[in-house]
């Protein structure tokens, strides 16, 4: 048994998801003792959420694969390194040699960015696999964030963020940051910092089609009907104009085209969307004067928004606003992180719509093209047909839009490979799977996170376990079958992968901090202070935080008010009441991080949490009652889920998570699979898009329902069981 006299205390940042969590690790050699928050950490201040411990759950986890493996008729059997890499190296090779390079297709999942190794070295990986045909999961999420900013500010990753730290009203659409602990806004606890906001007298309002979790402890909530976001905002924009709020600052006079926004959205007014959002007009009109009264107040969107028809038009609308009303680059408004080591600095603007995608003429972002895109580029035969795939850290069977479709486009393809530590619904059809070690095994900085963060720090955690021996960290893999793939490559690439491979990315990281904005930092500065680094709260950082060479903030208005012919085409503003179609949603719990952490039994024990949720009126037109079994249809599929009859939902909505549905076979997570639940990806439409974007369009999805069992008393996993 360990006694207290003999653990150790490592201090790192968690990296499950944005919130840099500090935590502080006891252990006795390779057992860990206890996970808590780090007091001392400067950014979290002590604060972590249930995920926290899920860290030592995935180092224990006896699922996880610590070798590669391939698929055989026999089933899976382990390979050696050398072995795995040399057959992955070769099978990319022949494939493309066949079929052409693009044939190959490459998938990066979300915890790429929750990776510094990755992030460092995916391009050597990327300069070897030499395709055109990369997918990520930013267009399922984020995508519109990145290319507003891309125009407005000069590149895609300036992206401002609340000051949700000194704010006097915060206004929130669209996101539940309780849940998610912040996105694109990087700030643990955030349930505290809202107390906050109220204990200072200020206001929080969110606009969700869910009476959420941030609702919950928020002064006010309003219902919205799904998708109509982009008419509010609209109207919102109309109203600051009407209401005479709209104020001229240095931000505004660095805009070019600032005149124009005053016309932009003519036409939308509060009285005319209120049916078609379901918040009437007299609220509109309040809920816009009081964020415009407030002696500071910033509006912030974010993935319920995003992911919609008008994703890409709605973040651009929200970024006007706060920029007319004089909260962009204010204190407690949208304000620039000043990050140690700044990413901007080192890569490349963005751009949208260089190429586009061989089937549908979706365009590309920064090379990525969309994933709505991805099953029928494998699918449909013809030149530059996706024959091959590599999936690195994604499980897109289960995180993107229709999801079955996807499956058969794997089952058929010529060779796949994914780099994984989990035998999961998308691994699963890889010839080899490369698993790396898991986040405790390796050296951590968050190298998009400090960017996104409400107040600036900086903090280095070098791995608490070394690297088993017959295991690879990420960053290996990577520039092990980048040196495989790319010989070719020139003497500074091939020197860099050098270094980076014999001084770890580590190496790398120190030449960032050094370069910094910030004096006298250093790896070993930063190894010296394990709590972090406070280097201060926001600041105003206009015009230099700007990448455009004139330091201007460029509207690039044409572009996004062509959309609005879309706009007016898809709502009907003269409709007298809200359509009856019911429509589906997604939702998010704070014990669950996508797909990916459903096999640890503390985060998943207890009820279910895989459930339509839906209103009680919607549920007695259906005759539904909670716990019976629904039978939900969409365009592009059905499943069947316990009902979870609530208030908490919009009348005429459902709501089901994501990154559920471990009852597929052939996937060896223990756990997940005992609390299996349902893809909501397999009702969600590849065709429902926004297409000024190419960005998934899963918040707002038709369905049907059928109560097709009373027994609210049947144990749901059985059943799931049954249905797999
Ligand atoms: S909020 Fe995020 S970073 Fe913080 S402990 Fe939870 S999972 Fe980790």
């Amino acid at each position: 048994m360990a006694t207290a006299s003999n653990s150790k205390t490592h201090y790192r940042t968690c990296n499950l998801c944005e919130a840099m969590c500090g935590l502080e690790i006891k252990h006795e050699g390779t057992k860990i003792l206890s996970i808590k928050g780090d007091k001392e950490d400067p950014f979290s201040k002590g604060y972590i959420c249930p995920k926290a411990t899920a860290l030592q759950d995935l180092y224990e986890d006896p699922d996880r694969l610590r070798a590669p493996m391939e698929r055989t008729e026999n089933g899976w059997k382990e390979l050696s390194w050398p072995d795995a890499l040399d057959k992955v190296a070769a099978g990319i090779q022949k494939l493309q040699k066949e079929h052409g390079d693009n044939a190959l297709g490459i998938y990066l999942g979300n915890p790429n960015v929750h990776n510094m190794g990755s992030m460092f070295t995916a391009r050597h990986l990327l300069a070897g696999l030499k395709s055109r045909s990369r997918f990520s999961a930013t267009s399922i999420d984020q995508l519109p964030h990145h290319i507003v900013c891309m125009h407005m500010f000069g590149h895609m990753l300036r992206i401002p963020v609340p000051d949700i730290n000194r704010t006097q009203h915060m206004l929130i659409i669209g996101a539940n940051p309780l849940a998610s602990n912040g996105s694109i806004m990087t700030a643990a606890n955030v349930r505290q910092k809202i107390k906050d906001v109220r204990k200072r007298n200020g206001k929080v309002v969110v606009i969700d089609p869910r009476r959420t979790e941030t609702a919950d402890v928020s002064d006010e909530h309003h219902f919205i009907r799904p998708g109509s976001d982009v008419l509010l905002l609209l109207a919102m924009l109309n109203e600051v104009y009407e209401q005479g709020f709209v104020k001229e600052t240095a931000a505004s006079q660095l805009t070019d085209q600032f005149d124009d926004i005053k016309t932009f959205a003519k036409g939308y007014t509060s009285d005319n969307v209120a049916k078609s959002t379901g918040i009437s007009s007299a609220e509109i009109k309040r809920i816009v004067k009081e964020y415009c009264e407030a002696e500071s107040a910033v509006l912030y969107g974010r993935m319920g928004v995003s992911v919609q028809e008008f994703g890409l038009l709605s973040q651009y609308v929200i970024m006007l606003i706060n920029l007319v009303t004089g909260r962009i680059d204010a204190e407690g408004g949208m304000m620039f992180p000043n990050p140690a080591v700044d990413v901007v600095n080192g890569s490349g603007p963005g751009y949208l719509g260089k190429r586009r995608t061989r089937v549908r003429n979706l365009p590309d972002f920064n090379g990525d093209f969309p994933v709505v895109a991805m099953s029928e580029e494998m699918l449909t035969p013809g030149e530059g047909q996706i024959k091959g795939f590599i999936n690195i850290a994604g499980n897109p069977v289960l995180s993107t839009p229709n999801g079955k479709k996807l499956e058969s486009a794997l089952e058929q393809l010529d060779f796949m490979v994914s780099i994984d530590y989990y035998l999961n619904e998308t691994s699963k059809h890889a010839n080899i799977i490369l698993p790396p070690v898991s986040p405790l095994e390796r050296d951590h900085y968050d190298m998009t996170f400090h960017g996104l963060a409400v107040h600036n720090t900086t903090k280095y955690s070098p791995a608490l376990f070394k690297t088993p021996k017959g295991q690879k960290g990420d960053w290996e893999i990577t520039l092990e079958l980048a040196k495989r793939l790319d010989k070719n490559a020139n003497f500074s690439t091939k020197l860099n992968r050098f270094l980076t491979k014999l001084l770890g990315p580590k190496f790398l990281l120190n030449e960032g901090l050094k370069r910094s904005a910030y004096e006298g930092l250093s790896l070993k500065k930063l190894k010296q202070n394990p709590h972090g680094i406070d280097l201060g709260p926001l600041t105003p950082l206009l015009p230099q935080a700007i990448k455009h060479k004139d330091k201007k903030i460029h509207l690039n208005m044409d572009f996004y008010k062509a959309d609005l012919a879309r706009v007016s085409e898809s709502f009907n503003l003269e409709a007298t009441q809200l359509s009856d179609e019911v429509l589906l949603i997604g939702r998010r719990h704070v014990r669950s991080n996508n797909s990916w952490l459903h096999n640890s039994q503390r985060l998943v024990k207890g009820k279910s949490r895989c459930t339509l949720m839906i209103h009680p009126e919607l549920a007695e037109q259906q005759s539904i009652k909670n716990g019976d079994i629904v039978k939900v249809t969409s365009k592009v599929g059905s499943l069947e889920i316990e009902a979870e009859v609530t208030d908490e939902l919009m009348p005429g909505v459902v709501s089901i998570p994501h990154g559920w549905g471990h009852n597929r076979k052939g996937i060896r997570q223990g756990v997940a699979q005992k609390h299996a639940g349902v893809s909501v990806n397999d009702l969600t439409d590849e065709n429902l898009i926004d297409k000024l974007s190419g960005n998934a369009a899963v918040n707002g999805v038709p369905v049907e329902l059928e109560c097709i069992s009373n027994t609210a008393t049947q144990d749901t996993q059985t059943r799931e069981a049954t249905l797999a």
